[in-house]
């Protein structure tokens, strides 16, 4: 058996885990992430990669809103860190409607995002979004402009996040977390397939696995895997002005020259193969949303797990009973935009023991209420 210390483990490197590494090296603490595959190979570095700005009230605005500042943070300082460039950029949405019970559901949703200062969100007729970009289905009544948001390439966001977290300390071991070694009620270290990991503090950042972490802290974790696919497209189109997206689907043109639209919100199981299912239900989607696109040749297809909680809410905070366990994950649909600020609120939690990020509802312990 292999023993070694250090002060914080973590267990996960997707965007969680790995922005907590970051974050924590930056206030001068050490940490391993410990990753059973690859960092970023799962969702963390295959989603879509649009950054909302949290503007819609509810219990993840603050955090949403955190996530966004941090990411226009990142932008600045990751390239210049690494070397690599995470393809940030601002870019416009138009959110599109077919149907009145889609304009009704759109025009609330305005009202939400004007409420809460989001002053350049607009409704836009059919003719005015044409006018924004011509090639969207004649078919539409309305729809959402927003000049807000951003989005960026995932996986590279995920490379320049690990460059980064290791110039500041961190270390990534290939390797499994299988339990946790306690002792009167604080943790000791993390039991690997391959030794034990001895430390002062635990991150359980492990996406849709962390209910693998249940029996480990003696509490239920309801979090599930949901699966998403995407499709990246070659075609012979310009690229399109501005992200579009309708009924939680979506499609931009990325830095890469490729069209990439999804999505499926599938429960699979475990299961991350992309299917011709889903790939069909995305070429429906895309084909609604832009009729033009008839000549698209598939350049890539993936598939991935969101981390989903069974009341919808992130799972965020310390673990009771054990001191020094902490654990981040159900981000859902949001993980990209929201990972860096949940990493922002473990990171306080281990260095000042709080966080001014409200996280009351996120309480991992609310599961054990409903047993
Ligand atoms: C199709 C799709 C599109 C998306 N688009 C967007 C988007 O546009 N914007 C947005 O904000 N979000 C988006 N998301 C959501 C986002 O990708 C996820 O919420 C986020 O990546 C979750 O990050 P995570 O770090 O919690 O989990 P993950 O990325 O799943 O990382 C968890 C890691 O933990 C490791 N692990 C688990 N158990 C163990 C163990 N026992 N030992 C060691 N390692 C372990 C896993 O191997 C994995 O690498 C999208 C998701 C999907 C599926």
């Amino acid at each position: 058996m292999n023993t070694q210390i250090t002060d914080v483990v973590i267990v996960g490197g997707g965007i969680v885990g790995v922005a907590t590494a970051y974050l924590l090296g930056k206030a001068g603490i050490n940490s391993v992430i410990i990753e059973k595959d690859s960092v970023g190979s799962h969702a963390s570095g295959f989603a879509y990669g649009r950054l909302g700005r949290g503007v819609q009230p509810g219990p993840h605005t603050a955090i949403q809103s955190e996530g966004w500042k941090i990411h226009n943070e990142f932008a600045r300082i990751l390239p210049e860190e690494t070397g690599v460039d995470i393809q940030f950029r601002h870019r416009s949405s138009l959110s599109l409607a077919f149907t009145d019970n889609e304009v009704s559901n759109l025009q609330d949703n305005l009202k939400l995002h004007q409420l809460n200062g989001e002053g350049n969100a607009h409704w836009v007729d059919a003719e005015g979004a044409k006018n924004i970009e011509s090639r969207i289905s004649p078919e539409i009544i309305g729809g959402i402009y927003s000049e807000e948001g951003a989005d960026v390439e995932p996986y590279r966001l995920m490379i320049a996040l690990v460059q980064a977290s290791e110039r500041v300390g961190a270390t990534v071991r290939n390797d499994r977390g299988i339990g946790l070694k306690t002792k009167a009620g604080h943790v000791e270290g993390v039991l690997l397939e391959k030794g034990i990991l001895s430390c002062q503090n635990v991150v359980l950042a492990m996406g849709p696995w962390s209910g693998e972490a249940s029996s480990w802290i003696n509490l239920p974790l309801e979090v599930r895997p949901l699966k998403g696919q995407i499709l990246r497209l070659q075609t012979d189109e310009e690229p399109f002005t501005c992200s579009l997206g309708w009924a939680g689907n979506y499609a931009t043109s990325k830095p890469d020259g490729l069209l990439w639209a999804g999505t499926t919100e599938e429960e699979a199981g475990f299961d991350d193969t992309p299917t011709s299912d889903g790939r069909d239900k995305i070429m429906a989607s895309l084909l609604k949303m832009i009729p033009s696109v008839t000549e698209a040749r598939l350049a890539q297809h993936t598939a991935c797990l969101r981390p989903v909680s069974s009341d919808g809410l992130l799972v965020l905070g310390k673990v009771p009973e054990i001191e020094g366990v902490y654990i981040a994950t159900g981000a859902g649909r949001q993980g990209i935009v929201m990972g860096p600020a949940m990493a922002r609120v473990i990171t306080d939690l281990i260095t000042k023991d709080s966080t001014s990020i409200p996280i009351d509802k996120f309480d991992p312990s609310r599961f054990a209420q409903s047993f």
